[in-house]
């Protein structure tokens, strides 16, 4: 099933218009405005302009039904989206990132130390 172009509303994020569904915990999810191979929501419309979504990921997620097509989550092909945390400039420096320790200086120092007390 195909949703109708009313059905539809545009990403506040990238304008490509994608589809509200409700999902079956309550929460909105908005999907790609056309079925996909690959997507991991089924979805189908209950009544005019009210569409349900449920995930087919995980072992005991129930089979595509007759009635249901796949989707993608609009997150997933969201062009416009921030990244979730941008680069901070001046936090990391050149070459290696803060929370890593360099461990070769020291191996060699206690290397160093060891033909020392020979
Ligand atoms: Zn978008």
């Amino acid at each position: 099933m195909i949703p109708a172009p009313s059905e539809l509303r545009p990403c506040n994020d990238c304008g490509q218009p994608v589809l509200w569904t409700t999902t079956a915990a309550g929460k909105r999810l908005a999907v790609d405005a056309h079925p996909a191979e690959d997507g991991n929501q089924a979805c189908y419309r209950v009544v005019s302009r009210s569409w349900v979504s449920r995930s087919l990921d995980g072992a005991d997620a129930r089979p595509l039904a007759r009635w249901e097509d796949r989707y993608r989550p609009h997150v997933a092909t969201c062009t416009g989206r921030p990244a979730v945390q941008e680069q901070l400039p001046g936090m990391i420096p050149k070459g290696m990132p803060s929370n890593v320790v360099r461990l070769e200086p020291r191996q060699r120092s206690r290397a160093g130390r060891r033909r020392r007390r020979r």
